[in-house]
């Protein structure tokens, strides 16, 4: 952006803060210094497992430790899900509010860049269709594409749901691993042959469907998958 548009859209707040419309964005609709803060993003590196903060010395969390291996070789999530990272993604999810996948976009971009995983393509957890009719838009895809963009990777929604689960976050959590979100089929598997894959979703809560979603990526031979998410629950629980 030249100099002065930057001075002149600083000057009347044309790009505000996303999430308290007050504060002033760091550039073109990026958050401010102060919801940063509340932000909890969490330090690299992740947990190998979910993405999430280590807790000891190991590549992977306690909780990870705990759970079945995952089929991925690395993950990286951006923000813990709570505080005000909670709010935004819901927001994000539920109430139509999709500018927020440029910021969100931008700081995945920032966390892949310190990630030693080279990516060939971008492909996002994809929305059952019913849900995408409700909900008119796919967050992961929109926040999946965004990121692509930032990082210079391209992208493709090259899987999709050929079961529909129930609703994971109307599940506790042994119905969630009972029920892991359906199955998944890949649209063009010549696409994603022997490709390094970034699959992206917008929450990590146990996994299941990124595992049923990896599976599926490598199955139809796809090369080591990576997974990126928005933000990891602190917690198995709601
Ligand atoms: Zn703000
Ligand atoms: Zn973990």
């Amino acid at each position: 952006m030249v100099e002065w548009f930057r001075k002149f859209a600083a000057w009347f707040n044309l790009f505000p803060c996303p999430i308290c419309k007050v504060g002033e964005g760091e550039g073109v609709n990026r958050f401010c210094p102060e919801c940063r803060k509340e932000l909890h993003r969490i330090p690299a590196p992740h947990c190998r497992g979910c993405g999430g903060e280590l807790d000891g010395v190991l590549a992977v969390c306690s909780k990870c430790l705990a759970a079945p291996a995952r089929p991925w070789v690395g993950a990286a999530s951006v923000f813990e899900y709570r505080d005000l990272a909670r709010k935004v993604l819901h927001d994000f999810k539920f109430h139509n509010f999709p500018e927020l996948a440029r910021p969100l976009g931008e700081l995945a971009a920032e966390v892949m860049r310190e990630e030693n995983f080279h990516a060939d393509l971008v492909v996002p957890v994809p929305l059952h269709y019913t849900r995408l009719f409700l909900r008119s838009y796919n967050q992961a895809g929109l926040f999946a594409a965004v990121t692509a963009k930032n990082l210079g990777i391209p992208f493709a929604d090259a899987l999709k749901r050929v079961k529909r689960g129930r609703r994971q976050s109307s599940l506790n959590r042994t119905e969630r691993h009972r029920n892991p979100a359906g199955a998944f089929a890949v649209r063009h598997p010549e696409r994603i042959a022997g490709k390094q894959i970034l699959l992206v979703d917008d929450i990590f809560t146990t996994g299941a469907t990124l595992t049923a979603a990896a599976n599926a990526l490598l199955k139809a031979g796809s090369g080591p998958v990576f997974v990126l998410t928005a933000a990891r629950t602190p917690r198995y629980s709601r």
